[in-house]
């Protein structure tokens, strides 16, 4: 098959890997509009949960790559200076440039060629393919020039956030909230090389405009931030790569393809960041995708329509736990101000409607214990 992909980010460069492990006389080539030494961003993290699933699906990238990871067991919620640490969350990250360079030598081995800083602008060019995947990313023009015909729907978050870096190294995964006279300032932030964490800056809409971060220039939004983070930062500059303030896209689609063109990854549906998921479900649709043509063949038809009746189930389980987590961030100005530390590190655990007491009780019996001495009503209740 001749295979055309749009994007070397996760999703395309794994989808090209996959395909042509299994068929080596498949004629497959990607186009990056970047450059190979460049990327948005800092570091990107993986759940325990998310890693286990690769380890499932394919045992040798996943030992290519988890040598490169920095990995923590547990997180930790920090309430005005006041730290919880939160078991049963285990996380690994990597940076985001050292994970593209490592599947980029895995899919040119492979023999798949990588066009960067080619910019693709029209489906026309891809006139003779067989199938054509848009892993362009969440603002994917594959997408958006076709929206009527793939069902799309962007809904636009109104919290915004920033992400930095900083040279500061965090031993955990770390969700900083500060209450300032302005609002809620909430840093996500975690280590993911020995002297460099990523350091994401969020805050609710009517803080950010308190703030008057729609009038500042860039250095003065990384000043005003390292004022609010100083006591976390502890003398360590943010680092800014391009950084601007962002809302997020929450990006679905009713129809996954149109003919021969197929989305993937974020051009497909974005998960918000806040449950370090984006980077998997990218991954897990190439995988899906793949499968779904192993048991199609070259019927592409039969192979895309396969691959959304399979894969729709469980995206759309963490699709749903990734907007109901955003919807958690976005009460945070009521939310912190609320809760006690202890309220608000077990308001974090259960915020997607996944995690229930019993569970909590499972995963950190000490958070139980803290929240249940708050809260005398749970602490007789039976793990169902
Ligand atoms: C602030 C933020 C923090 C995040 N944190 C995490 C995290 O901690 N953990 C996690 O798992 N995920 C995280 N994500 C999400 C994660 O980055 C994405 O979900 C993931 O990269 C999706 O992979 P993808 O391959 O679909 O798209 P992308 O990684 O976006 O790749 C798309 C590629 O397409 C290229 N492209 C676009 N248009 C064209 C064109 N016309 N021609 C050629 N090339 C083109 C782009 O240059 C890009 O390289 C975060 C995202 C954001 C915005």
């Amino acid at each position: 098959m001749k295979i055309r992909i749009v994007g070397a980010g996760p999703a395309g460069l794994y989808f090209a890997a996959l395909m042509k492990r299994t068929d080596s006389s498949h004629d497959i080539a990607l186009v990056e509009r970047g450059p190979r030494d460049a990327t948005w961003g800092f570091g990107v993290v993986f759940s325990d949960r998310a890693l286990e699933f690769l380890r499932a699906d394919d045992e040798d990238l996943y030992r290519y790559l988890t040598p490169h990871f920095e990995s923590w067991p547990e997180i930790a919620i920090v309430h005005n200076g006041t730290r919880v640490p939160v078991a049963g969350n285990g996380f690994s990250s990597i940076g985001r440039l050292e994970l593209l360079t490592l599947l980029y030598a895995y899919v040119e081995r492979l023999g798949v060629p990588i066009r960067f800083e080619t910019e693709a602008t029209s489906l026309d060019e891809f006139a003779d393919a067989d199938l054509v995947v848009g892993a362009n990313g969440a603002f994917s023009w594959i997408r958006s020039e076709n929206e009527a015909k793939f069902g799309t729907t962007v809904d636009w978050r109104p919290n915004r956030f920033i992400w930095y870096g900083t040279t500061k190294a965090f031993n955990s995964l770390t969700l900083t909230f500060r209450e300032t006279a302005l609002g809620v300032f909430c840093a996500h932030h975690y280590r993911y090389h020995p002297d460099r964490s990523t350091f994401l800056v969020e805050v609710t809409d009517a803080t950010w405009r308190r703030a008057g971060f729609d009038r500042m220039s860039a250095a003065e939004t990384l000043s005003a931030c390292e004022r609010v983070f100083a006591p976390d930062l502890e003398g360590h500059p943010i680092l800014s790569n391009n950084s601007i303030w962002r809302q997020f896209p929450a990006v679905w689609n009713e129809r996954w393809s149109v003919g021969n063109v197929v989305l993937l990854g974020d051009a497909l549906r974005t998960a918000h960041f806040s449950i370090g998921s984006g980077t998997r479900l990218a991954m897990e649709d190439a995988v899906a995708l793949h499968k779904a043509f192993t048991a199609c063949g070259d019927d592409v038809p039969a192979a895309l329509a396969r691959f959304q009746a399979e894969r729709l189930p469980p995206m759309k389980k963490i699709w749903d736990a990734a907007n109901a987590s955003l919807r958690w961030y976005e009460r945070m100005d009521e939310l912190v101000p609320a809760l006690t530390p202890v309220e608000l590190a077990y308001s974090y655990m259960t915020r997607t409607g996944r995690v229930d007491h019993a569970e909590v009780r499972r995963r950190d019996p000490g958070l139980a214990r803290a929240f249940e001495a708050l809260h005398p009503e749970l602490a007789g209740r039976p793990i169902e």
